[in-house]
């Protein structure tokens, strides 16, 4: 189903489909304006196309491949929404509302297959990869729920799932938010974050100029191994010597970590004086997040005073350090929370 499912396809894809058809490549560009600019789906509507086309388009290509099924609304105004596939199964989507910018969390697996200890998806397992069609779906959308005065403005692949074991769909469906005829974005915009697979770091980044977001959790193998499996197959060495040896990244596009403190884990002065060495030289920017707690698991965020005395010491050690203000917790949307619950009840 999803094999003729046009959203799956970039706009210079989609242009060179039509032209093995017979159809101009200009009509692909006028198909593309309807859906990714404007969100019209449907074909009898795209009323520049010639009647035949519009047929043609109804009767060869779906424009959906995913349904919402349930939404969840945070008092701080994130929306959490789980969204099924053809196929019966579930992704979740977060849309951020912030004052001065939209930011629209992506799934790119269902489930996941690095189990990481803290992570609700990490106990999920993995099912199965998502493809273009369904990363798309999932801004399209996630856009429609949005007032008309506002838009996405920024897409962050920190939903479900392991980016870089989904390589070719990821880049298909970048293609498509940065493409001009697509949804335009500005590729300093979408940033994808990953747990180190380090043999595809430089093959993303090769082929779409986006953000890198790296999920540390830890400055010594010992600990990171616990928490993140994949430290075992690229330990911090190799994955930091990859990071150094990106020529796209530089003081303007840092590499930006994600550090999730956790309660008497990763949290000590020491262990942030070890963070601290092992970025030295390396353009970047820490992020930190407090755990979030969910059901899965028995680890806790730290004591506020603890987590204040980490970034004192980031700080002194010359590291550009941000905490991130956990958004959605109390309805499961934040950070490592998302496991759609609402699919196994
Ligand atoms: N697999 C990719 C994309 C997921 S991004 C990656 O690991 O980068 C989701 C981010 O939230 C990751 O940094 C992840 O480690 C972090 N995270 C997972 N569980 C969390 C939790 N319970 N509390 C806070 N952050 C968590």
């Amino acid at each position: 189903m999803s094999a003729s499912a046009l959203i799956g396809l970039s706009p210079d894809r989609l242009r060179r489909r039509f032209e093995e058809v017979g159809v101009p490549a200009y009509r692909a560009d006028q198909v593309a304006e309807w859906v990714y600019r404007r969100g019209v789906l449907e074909p009898q509507a795209m009323t520049n196309l010639p009647q035949d086309l519009r047929g043609q388009l109804g009767a060869d290509w779906s424009f959906r491949v995913l349904e919402p099924i349930r939404e969840a609304q945070s008092s701080d105004g994130t929306r959490r929404v789980v969204l099924g596939a053809a196929d019966g199964a579930f992704v979740e989507a977060v849309l951020i509302p912030e004052e001065e910018r939209t930011t629209l969390c992506v799934s790119t697996q269902v489930g996941c297959p690095l189990a990481c200890s803290f992570c609700a998806t990490g106990a999920l397992g993995f099912t199965r990869n998502l493809d273009a069609a369904e990363i798309v779906d999932q801004v399209l959308r996630m856009r429609e729920l949005l007032p008309d005065d506002r838009s996405i403005t920024n897409v962050v692949f920190m939903g479900m799932g392991e980016p870089l074991l989904n390589l070719p769909n990821l880049i298909a469906a970048v293609e498509t938010l940065l493409h001009p005829k697509g949804f335009a974005m500005a590729p300093r915009r979408v940033t994808v974050s990953t747990a180190g697979v380090v043999p595809k770091i430089a093959e993303l980044l090769e082929a779409v100029p986006v953000n890198l977001a790296v999920s540390l959790h830890a400055a010594t193998d010992a600990v990171r191994d616990v928490l993140v499996p994949l430290n075992r197959r690229f330990p911090l060495a190799q994955l930091m010597q990859a990071l150094r040896e990106l020529p796209q990244i530089s003081r303007r596009h840092p590499v930006f970590f994600e550090y999730t403190m956790i309660d008497g884990v990763n949290d000590s002065v020491e262990d942030a004086r070890q963070v601290g060495r092992l970025l030295r030289g390396l353009p970047s920017k820490l992020n930190l997040i407090p755990m979030n707690a969910h059901s899965d698991t028995g680890y806790r965020p730290p004591p506020p005073e603890r987590i204040d005395a980490f970034m004192g010491e980031l700080v002194r050690g010359g590291v550009t350090v941000t905490l991130r203000r956990s958004r959605g917790a109390d309805i499961d949307a934040a950070c490592g929370q998302l496991a759609g619950r609402e699919a196994s009840q």
